[in-house]
């Protein structure tokens, strides 16, 4: 039974100390005070900061905030009363540990529109604007790593990699610089390269998120949006300097996340099989003297997300006939309406933010992957498959499914009929 004192509680929502008390609409002028921003200017300061934070409206210069998704967390931190609505990140000693650019795309508003070429070095660019109370933050983060995987060991115990002490130690341990990348689209040029109109755009983002960013449709006056999406992380195998070098050999692969196989080691597919293979070629490149970088999107299930991807799997597995590989594409088709949501044409966006001319390796097999990279103006000299003996058993389906459709192959590209032979597991098995 209640007590009297909660029954008696008014049927209302109370403004609680750590709420602002009334609703803030984004909907309405941020007023005075915002810098300009003018996306693709030479140099930080033309180009203008980023500013997103939640503090100070009349600051704000853009769409949404900071975090991507996690922005939601931030929201439930400051709703739990964790955080303080009014924090302010203390950036001492955040700076980069190598230092990336700047490079002549960046001053090409069209070269990249997915994130903010200038956004690890808001400190060094802005430091008026956060001396005078602009609550800048950066969207971009530059560290420095040891990482150690299985697969690794396993190929320094067959003699495939031999530690050097520089990039690989005896240990296991490759050397890495990496760094995470937060979305930041200037709507603009995003609507160009998806070959729609700017406000159809901004109208369906609007829409399709349940009205989240009403800024999309009243503020056309605001280019630049942050959406609430994963971003990115790169791993760069030996100097950071020479990825920009067309002269140095580039190994690279654009990755995109798969939980159940880069993770838990999921057996369906090739993803961490292809993944840690890259990281071998990486770590071979850098020792011949070249450079290897992994782009890893988190774009998860064809960026469908995972249960999407697990009813597939089910519709696949219980079809009359068994999981066939002449059938992979249409089971996605039947569940989610497309084959596949990733659009690669964002995703070259980091590598020209890399000052990336030329990728002497790529190790990809996707058609649509090698397809956005040399349509943005990057070389790639050769494409690096995935060896047959990496291939797990119940993976066949996709990877031959892949490859009828397009996929790069060293090797022969299946038939029709081949497809009808290559069957995958039962669920019970
Ligand atoms: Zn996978």
């Amino acid at each position: 039974m209640s007590t009297a004192s909660e029954s008696s509680a008014p049927d209302t929502v109370r403004s609680t100390p750590r709420s602002p008390g009334h609703i803030r609409l984004t909907s309405h002028s941020a007023g005075f005070g915002a810098p300009q921003i003018s996306w693709g200017a030479a140099t930080a300061a033309e180009r203008g900061p980023v500013i997103a934070t939640t503090t100070d409206r009349a600051h704000r210069n853009v769409i949404g905030t900071h975090s991507g998704s996690y922005s939601v967390y931030r929201a439930l931190a400051v709703a739990a009363g964790a955080l303080s609505r009014d924090h302010r990140a203390d950036l001492t000693n955040t700076s980069p540990t190598d230092v990336i650019g700047p490079h002549r795309q960046w001053a090409d508003p069209n070269a990249i529109v997915s994130l903010d070429p200038w956004g690890a070095t808001v400190a060094e660019s802005f430091p008026e604007l956060l001396a005078s109370g602009y609550d800048i933050r950066p969207t971009i983060a530059v560290t420095k790593a040891h990482v150690i995987l299985p697969e690794i060991a396993e190929a320094i115990s067959r003699g495939r990699l031999t530690p050097d002490g520089e990039f690989l130690l005896s240990t296991g341990a490759a050397l890495v610089t990496k760094a995470a990348v937060e979305p930041v689209w200037w709507l603009p040029g995003v609507a160009a390269r998806f070959g729609c109109s700017e406000t159809d755009l901004r109208r369906t983002l609007f829409e399709e998120t349940g009205g989240m960013y009403p800024e999309l449709v009243t503020r056309s006056d605001l280019e630049v949006f942050l959406p609430p999406i994963g971003g990115q992380t790169i791993y760069i195998f030996g100097d950071p300097q020479d990825l920009s070098n067309p002269a140095v050999e580039l190994t690279a692969r654009v990755h995109d996340e798969c939980n159940g196989s880069d993770v838990f080691g999921s057996d369906i597919c090739t993803c961490r099989p292809y993944l840690t293979h890259a990281i071998e070629e990486c770590i071979q490149g850098a020792q011949r003297g070249g450079v290897g970088l992994v782009a890893y999107s988190r774009k998860e299930g064809r960026a469908l997300g995972e249960v999407t991807k697990f009813l597939v799997y089910n519709a696949r597995k219980r079809q009359v006939g068994g999981d066939t590989a002449d059938q992979y594409f249409a089971r996605t088709e039947c569940v989610a309406g497309v084959q596949d949501m990733r659009f690669q044409e964002l995703m070259p966006d980091v590598l020209h933010w890399l000052g990336i001319t030329r990728i002497h390796r790529l190790v990809s097999m996707s058609n649509m992957k090698y397809d956005a990279i040399t349509g943005s103006g990057i070389e790639v000299g050769e494409r690096v498959d995935i060896p047959d003996e990496l291939v797990p058993e119940d993976a066949r389906v996709e990877i031959d499914a892949k490859m009828a459709a397009g996929y790069f192959t060293s090797g022969a590209v299946p038939t029709t009929d081949d497809l009808r032979q290559v069957k995958g597991r039962g669920l019970s098995g």
